[in-house]
């Protein structure tokens, strides 16, 4: 956006409702410079910082962009749960552009890539109005597809048991309905798939998703979060803070 088009949206912004950088408090702006640069970054592994993923057999590679910590945990938590749905513009795109670097990553080069969401509580995903695991799977399948994969979203897996998506919960394969919905799609071969969702902490829910596509076609080979509260622990990235 031009200055002076950011100037006159900052001023409109601010007869309706009072707006800040969810980072730092900057007033009068969706998101400072300095709190966006973060997310520029390219992802990187962050497995080594979640006990439950690191435990898993076999291993799965993830993904991080930032450290949970600081500006960036407060960008993350102002969309999941603060009402800033406009962190979208920001955050999905983010995701994109990970993955698009990631995509030389996955050992993938032609064929079918699944690109499946971490399903989120319904009760969450009420409350925040928009489906943040399915928003940024979306994401990370357009990066993917721009860097040359056949990446699709497939929201495969839904909450098991009560619902709830917490400790102790599992998740599930949607079993196919009688009639063909997005949800039914099963293939008949193997077909990669990169888990997807907004965070991690000890990996628990990766390791639910990956544990509930055992058996399926189905198979992860990585997965991708914006942010890790460990942080990446490989590569130049400096843990801040
Ligand atoms: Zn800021």
């Amino acid at each position: 956006m031009d200055p002076r088009r950011a100037g006159i949206a900052r001023r409109l912004g601010r007869l309706v409702v009072p707006v800040e950088c969810p980072g730092c408090g900057e007033p009068d702006v969706r998101w400072c410079e300095a709190c966006e640069a973060p997310w520029w970054e390219a992802p990187l592994r962050c497995e080594s910082g979640a006990p439950r993923l690191s435990a898993l057999e076999p291993p799965l590679a993830a993904w991080s962009i930032a450290p949970l910590e600081g500006a960036v945990h407060g960008t993350v938590a102002a969309w999941k749960d603060a009402g800033r749905r406009d962190l979208a513009a920001l955050l999905g795109p983010a995701m994109g552009r990970a993955a698009a670097a990631l995509a030389p990553q996955l050992g993938v080069t032609a064929g079918a890539f699944a690109v499946v969401p971490c399903p989120a509580r319904a009760a969450h995903t009420r409350r925040r109005g928009v489906d943040i695991p399915l928003v940024l799977a979306g994401a990370a399948a357009a990066g993917l597809s721009d860097a040359g994969l056949r990446a699709l979203v497939r929201p495969v897996l839904a909450p098991g048991g009560g619902g709830a998506r917490g400790a102790g919960d599992r998740l599930r394969w949607r079993a196919p309905a009688p009639r063909a919905t997005r949800h039914a799609w099963r293939p008949s071969h193997a077909v990669p798939a990169l888990l997807v969702d907004d965070v991690v902490t000890t990996g628990a829910t990766l390791v639910r998703a990956a544990e509930a596509l055992a058996g399926t076609p189905l198979v992860p080979v990585g997965a991708l979060v914006l942010a890790s509260a460990q942080g990446p622990t490989q590569g130049a990235h400096v843990r801040r803070g």
